[in-house]
């Protein structure tokens, strides 16, 4: 029986496939290469389509004997989700309706799922904790919490079991440099600054300098990607194992503003990397920090790549050896 991963050309996706191939699983990837990239899948049978086509769907389960999905397939962007929310409406929760009742009527029961952080909103406490208030400041955030609630209601009516992973700041690339981070066009941060220090562009915006935290500046808890791709290993053997729904925080518990970030960057690839104050980024909330005690508990999760500079090295390996992301790879 198989794996299904949904959005598995993607960042997150394509190295939780890498993760599924090392583990001895059966791997199908779905994706429709909007932003995903076929060069990043390291095996497993390929399908190019989209979720929101039914027949498409049906025929993926209908040729192979799929036991599981993995659910990374969405538009993940918090800033164009609150400029245009109706695709993230569309993409993400038309488009995993359509996968569960796909799923259902192929008697396949068991969903982990990418979440997100953004599904807390501005949160009242640090560390956030999974039973913390879930208020989203975008419609990416919505949709995500949306979507894990369809789940746990189809749990409830159809016996669906599903894991929930609200990730903090995935970031990082493969430590052996096979497969990294490459959107296009780039919006993240740590991407952004190594193509600064790479010369591609002259210096890295930072999105306000008049947040709440102490230089101002935004406050993330950075998680190793690859650690991510664990994590859903992990809640897949936790579903075949005890069949429980849960949703878990996936971060290192450790917070960096992005100016400390910047700097650590700085110092990881010798590069002044030039800054400069910009507008403040509409659904950014200004401190987000994991509680990831229950995933280790749980689960028995535990981050290896959990200090930023081992984190960034990994992202700069990638970066300097295919500043052209996919597009330049052989
Ligand atoms: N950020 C920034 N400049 C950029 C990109 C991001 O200052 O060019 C900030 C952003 O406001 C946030 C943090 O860096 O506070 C992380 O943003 P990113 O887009 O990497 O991840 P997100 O938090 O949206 O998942």
């Amino acid at each position: 029986m198989a794996i299904l991963v949904t959005g598995g050309a993607g960042y997150i996706g394509s190295h939780t496939v890498i993760e599924l191939l090392n583990q001895g699983e059966e791997v199908i990837v779905i994706d429709n290469l909007k932003t995903g990239h076929k060069q990043a899948v390291a095996g497993g049978a390929f399908y190019e389509g989209n979720l929101r086509d039914t027949s498409f769907l049906e025929r993926v389960f209908r040729e192979n004997g799929i036991e599981a999905v993995i659910h990374f397939a969405a538009s993940s962007l918090v800033g164009e989700s609150v400029q245009q929310p109706l695709p993230y409406y569309e993409n993400n929760l038309m488009a995993s309706h359509n996968l569960v009742s796909t799923m259902l009527e192929h008697n396949v029961k068991k969903i982990v799922f990418s979440s997100t952080a953004a599904t807390y909103g501005e949160p009242k406490q640090i560390p956030i904790l999974e039973e913390d208030s879930t208020n989203p400041t975008s419609p990416y955030g919505e949709t995500k919490l949306a979507m894990e609630k369809m789940f746990r209601w189809c749990d409830q009516a159809y016996g669906l079991k599903s894991v929930s992973l609200r990730y903090f700041n995935a970031a990082g690339a493969h430590p052996d440099g096979m497969i990294g981070e490459d959107h296009n066009p780039e919006s993240h941060l740590i991407p952004i600054i190594l193509q600064v220090a790479l010369g591609q562009r002259e210096a890295i915006g930072v999105f306000g300098d008049d947040y709440p935290t102490e230089d101002g500046t935004c406050i993330r808890d950075y998680i190793h990607v690859m650690d991510l791709a664990n994590a859903h290993w992990l809640a897949l053997k936790s579903l075949r194992e005890n069949g429980a729904s849960n949703v878990f925080n996936l971060g290192n518990g450790k917070g960096f503003s992005v100016k400390e970030v910047i700097e650590t960057a700085r110092n990881v690839t010798g590069h002044s990397i030039p800054e400069k104050i910009s507008p403040r980024r509409a659904g950014d909330p200004a401190l987000l920090i994991a509680s990831s005690e229950k995933a280790q508990t749980a689960l028995g999760w535990k981050p290896k790549y959990n200090d930023l500079r081992t984190i960034i090295e990994t992202a700069w390996n990638w970066h300097k050896e295919n500043p052209d992301g996919f597009l330049g790879k052989k």
